[in-house]
């Protein structure tokens, strides 16, 4: 038996595909690599290229440059593409597309293209894992929302593929559902060792559901890393905005890695020469406020209640505006003096734009040179 290669299981090199009658090409140069039972998240705004990249790997669009490898052969080059039937592709579309006049059993047996008994122990045991054995009589419309995706997982599972592919697969569950399908969906994947690529352009979710995140702007992949390293160091101004709640204040880099700002001097990832201007990102969670303390240094200009944190916006006395995520419980008015720190080990500085560059901002504390990562007022 031929046993693949588990390293680069799929592997698209410089891969540009350009639709008839356009100039701009829908994916440019895509270049990555997952192993085999990953699962990658596909991220990015509409018309960024997602599904464009997952139909090129089901072999459904063709590409005129670049080389697409999976199970370890080249499924498609410029000279080459083996069709769609023959990779051995599983996919999951977003309505699920159920066939409504067959049975849960039926749709799962008709992927095998096959009435024979041989695969029935199969369909078995490939129902009892998404939780349908019971239901397997029932038709589409006799299932939860819920049950239809278990389904459709099912199906796309049950002939063994080589890959899934999952286009926005949670969309059109609730919210409170997609977490649950989210957990479920990945342990299903884990249990059969199924490598996945799947699209979305909910942050939330690429983090909850993938190993590997690849986020993609204007078709070109601009990150492509875990998500934990997606969500902290982003690589640009652009990611840092898309995945996860940001503001961004402005700075200097006093000396090499170092990143001065109103909220003191902070060491930074950035090869950014000395005495350049940037821009700092900041996330909520990273920053602290501190009612009545003796120093205040900002305030409280609006809170918005998330449940089971309080998003409070505070307006710094230099200018800028932060966001800071504090327990539902700490309940602060608006108008109140607050002490800010960041509490922070490094700092991520993008180059400052023109728009940033003009935006007043005169503030600018005393300072002592200090890495501990809060300031130090003299
Ligand atoms: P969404 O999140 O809205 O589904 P996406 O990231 O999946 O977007 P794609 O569907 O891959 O984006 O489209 C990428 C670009 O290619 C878009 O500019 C789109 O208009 C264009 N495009 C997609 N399919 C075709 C086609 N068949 N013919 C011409 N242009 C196309």
């Amino acid at each position: 038996m031929h046993v693949p290669e588990r390293c680069d299981y799929l592997k698209l090199r410089d891969v540009t595909k350009t639709f008839p009658g356009q100039t701009v090409p829908a994916v440019s140069n895509l270049s990555f690599s997952i192993n085999y039972g990953e699962i990658l998240a596909l991220l990015g705004p509409s018309g960024c290229g997602k599904t464009t990249t997952l139909r090129l790997i089901a072999g459904f669009e063709h590409h005129h440059e670049g080389q697409i490898c999976l199970a370890g052969r080249t499924v498609s080059s410029p000279v080459y593409s083996i069709p769609p039937e023959k990779r051995n592709v599983g996919i999951v579309f977003q309505d699920y597309a159920l066939f409504p006049h067959l049975n849960v059993w039926q749709n799962v047996r008709f992927s095998f293209n096959s009435r024979s008994r041989k695969h029935d122990d199969t369909i078995k045991t490939i129902l009892s894992l998404v939780g349908l054995y019971d239901l397997r009589n029932r038709y589409p419309h006799e299932l939860s929302g819920g049950q239809q995706q278990r389904l459709a997982l099912a199906r796309a599972l049950a002939p063994r593929p080589n890959i899934l592919l999952l286009d926005e697969p949670f969309s059109n569950l609730d919210a409170d559902l997609r977490e649950q399908m989210r957990i479920e969906v990945k342990n299903i994947l884990r249990a059969t060792e199924t490598t996945t690529v799947f699209v979305t352009h909910d942050q939330e979710e690429a983090f909850a559901f993938a190993d590997k995140v690849g986020v993609l702007q204007e078709g070109k992949l601009k990150q492509f890393d875990t998500p934990e390293k997606i969500y902290h160091t982003p690589t640009t101004r652009f990611i840092a905005d898309f995945v996860g709640e940001a503001d961004f204040i402005p700075g200097t880099i006093v000396q090499p890695g170092v990143v001065e700002t109103d909220l003191g001097l902070f060491p930074s990832y950035s090869h950014v020469p000395e005495g350049a201007r940037v821009e700092v990102m900041i996330r909520p969670d990273d920053v602290k406020i501190r009612p009545g303390a003796d120093e205040t240094n900002g305030e409280i200009v609006q809170r918005t209640f998330r449940g089971s944190i309080n998003s409070y916006m505070v307006k710094l006395d230099g200018g800028p505006v932060l966001h800071s995520d504090q327990p539902s419980t700490l309940l602060y008015d608006a108008g109140t003096r607050v002490r800010v720190q960041l509490e922070v080990e490094h700092v991520v500085v993008f180059p400052r734009t023109k728009r940033d560059t003009d935006r007043s901002h005169s503030y600018t504390p005393d300072v002592e040179l200090s890495l501990t990562g809060t300031r130090q007022v003299v």
